[in-house]
């Protein structure tokens, strides 16, 4: 079944799509059995369920840890974790670089934004990026480097505000790739897309989907 579907969902997607099979609540002999039909990059909001999990899953998997996250979890996973999706502070962007310093790695992450007309969704706004980016304080950060932007869309059937939304993020992308990142090949991802809108997300620029219940079925 999860070999079945995760064929038909990278059937709908770009080659150059980095399709996240985000498999939190799912047993490891699903991520495993995803694994096998050739799935490695694997997506978790829990960190202690990402680092259980990563413990007992073989050590190629890229793990990417795509839930709003806590400063004092980011030392359970600063070892390992691939790439953090859900950055919206100074504070966590601090946490992050030191933790990574204290293993000798640089952390991908992306700064994730707030395009939804939801009150529950994190993130942040573009004057707020630009404001951390800025700082002396984030300037001095040696061992974090932003990959790019993530965000979620309105959980609405209503398309055109859905790919309204994520047309914001790709601007907000191009505002901080020609403002902040120029000549920077590393900021280049746009995280959008889940199961219900990723097609929509891919025709409004994503380059990474975060698809979940269309592969590993309900939760
Ligand atoms: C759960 C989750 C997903 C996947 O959602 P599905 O609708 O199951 O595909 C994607 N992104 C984030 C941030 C999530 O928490």
């Amino acid at each position: 079944m999860i070999p079945k579907q995760l064929d038909l969902v990278r059937a709908e997607i770009p080659t150059n799509t980095t399709l996240i099979a985000v498999s939190k609540t799912k047993p490891l002999a699903d991520l495993q059995e995803a694994y096998n039909a050739g799935q490695r990059h694997f997506g978790e909001n829990k960190v202690q369920e990402m680092v259980e999990k990563a413990r007992q899953l073989p050590p190629d998997i890229h793990w990417h840890l795509i839930g709003h996250l806590q400063t004092n979890k980011v030392k359970y996973m600063a070892g390992f974790v691939h790439l953090i999706h859900g950055v919206d502070s100074l504070k966590l962007l601090q946490e992050i670089d030191k933790q990574a310093r204290k293993v000798g790695r640089v952390q991908d992450v992306l700064l994730q934004f707030y395009i939804a007309q939801e009150e529950t969704k994190f993130g942040l706004e573009l004057q707020e990026a630009k404001a951390i980016l800025d700082s002396l304080e984030f300037k001095q950060l040696k061992n974090i480097q932003i990959c790019g932007v993530m965000g979620m869309a309105s959980n609405t059937s209503d398309q055109t505000q859905v790919a309204s939304e994520f047309r914001t993020l790709k601007q907000i992308f191009e505002t901080l790739s020609n403002n902040y990142f120029q000549g920077q090949t590393y900021f280049k991802e746009i995280s959008m897309g889940m199961s219900g809108d990723y097609q929509l997300a891919i025709q409004n620029g994503s380059t990474m989907v975060r698809v979940g219940s269309k592969i590993f079925g309900g939760r």
